[in-house]
């Protein structure tokens, strides 16, 4: 990745704007360069860049930690990633709605239903291979008696007299020899240009009703936590010709009491004797796709790493997986029995190393004895004795 710019730089600020000041320039920068409005190209990035900076220095403890230590300050906290991801599900008509007051809501149409947000808790399998899901959300759903409409059963609506029926009324005003229409919501209809005599006795006339509703939730192979799921139109019922709002997934996947994750890779420990260490050994290793055997070459070391190609977790939309990485512990025992203690001593001793009783000297001498014939003998009892 390049270097990045400086944030105050990117808005065009003084290191010591105010608050406001940065909102304002802010502003001004997202509406040049939003790209739903500028299709230039470079703009989008722009945006991402601008959106970048004012998402840190709008936020004083970002802000703070930004001014002390640069971009390592907020690295990983907040980058343009997350902006852009959340962009892709209605950021952009949030910043709108921050700044202009309402932005998913026209200037006189009916209100959209509210978002719903849900945290999604899988198992580790769960997010490495996909899985469906079934929620169960309360949610605000059209009122099915009246089909929405709020009208009692046999009544219809009645066409605002106020608008006829628009939602919005024009006022004209005169400024400086100047005239300026403005369009504003009716108020008698709430923009909505109808008016319910009979209300529906289901909903009380708002042609919505409360509700829990099953959604089945398709988690994708490979996801992990964090991962944002959007279901358009899921969400809360809007006014009656209004859209619903859509329902955000969350995803957290649950620990696993063996595996750890590191992007792709699945990660676990295995803790094998001295002797097999020193002589190798074939073992058993679980991975997500059942136990396989993996091959522990003589003088292997503790904390030694081994990858099993392709055993790890499935890319999330795209090709390929990831491998898993087998981290080899070596287990000291801790209670010998007297025969474990004797061929402990005895290999001490050939390894040129002390004689029972004798002090540490010799010590920095390099055994040679596990490649002796005598002590591939010697070796075979001591595996026997630590593995029976
Ligand atoms: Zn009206
Ligand atoms: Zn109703």
């Amino acid at each position: 990745m390049a270097t990045k710019s400086d944030y105050y730089e990117i808005l065009g600020v003084a290191k010591d704007a105010s608050a406001d000041e940065i909102k304002k320039i802010y502003r001004k920068l997202a509406l040049q360069y939003h790209p739903d409005r500028n299709k230039e190209a470079g703009a989008e990035e722009k945006f991402k860049e601008i959106s970048e900076a004012y998402a840190v220095l709008s936020d004083p403890e970002k802000r703070a930690q930004y001014d002390r230590f640069g971009h390592a300050g907020i690295d990983g906290q907040y980058t343009a990633e997350d902006i852009f991801r959340g962009a892709d599900f209605g950021g952009f008509g949030d910043i709108f709605e921050m700044f202009f007051g309402g932005g998913r809501r026209g200037p006189s149409g009916p209100m959209r239903g509210s978002d719903l947000h849900y945290d999604l808790y899988v198992t580790f399998e769960e997010a490495a291979f996909g899985v469906r899901k079934d929620i169960d959300i309360p949610r605000t759903e059209r009122c099915s008696a009246c089909s929405g409409s709020g009208a009692k059963q046999g009544t219809t609506p009645k066409r605002c007299p106020t608008c006829g029926g628009t939602g919005q009324v024009r006022t004209t005003r005169t400024t400086f020899g100047m005239q300026f229409v403005s369009t504003t919501p009716c108020s008698t209809c709430h923009g909505r240009g109808q008016i319910i005599e009979f209300p529906c006795p289901v909903c009380g006339g708002s042609g919505r009703v409360r509700n829990r509703k099953k959604i089945t939730i398709n988690v994708p192979a490979g996801a992990d936590s964090g991962l944002r799921l959007r279901l358009s139109g899921e969400g809360d019922e809007g006014d009656p010709g209004a859209p619903a709002g859509d329902l955000y997934i969350t995803l957290h996947v649950m620990e696993h009491r063996y595996f750890k994750r590191v992007d792709y890779d699945v990660i676990s420990e295995l803790s094998i004797s001295f002797p097999q260490a020193a002589l190798g050994d074939d073992v058993m290793v679980e991975t997500l796709y059942g136990n396989v055997k993996m091959n522990i070459p003589p003088g292997t070391q503790t904390h030694s790493v081994f990858r099993l190609k392709d055993k790890g977790i499935q890319h999330l939309h795209g090709r390929g997986k990831g491998d898993q990485l087998v981290r080899v512990i070596i287990k000291t025992p801790t209670k010998l029995s007297h025969e474990q203690k004797e061929l402990l001593q005895q290999f001490e001793s050939l390894s040129g190393g002390r004689k029972p009783g004798e002090g540490a000297k010799g010590k920095e001498e390099k055994g040679e004895a596990g490649k002796s014939k005598k002590g591939k003998g010697f070796f075979d009892k001591v595996k026997d004795a630590f593995e029976g």
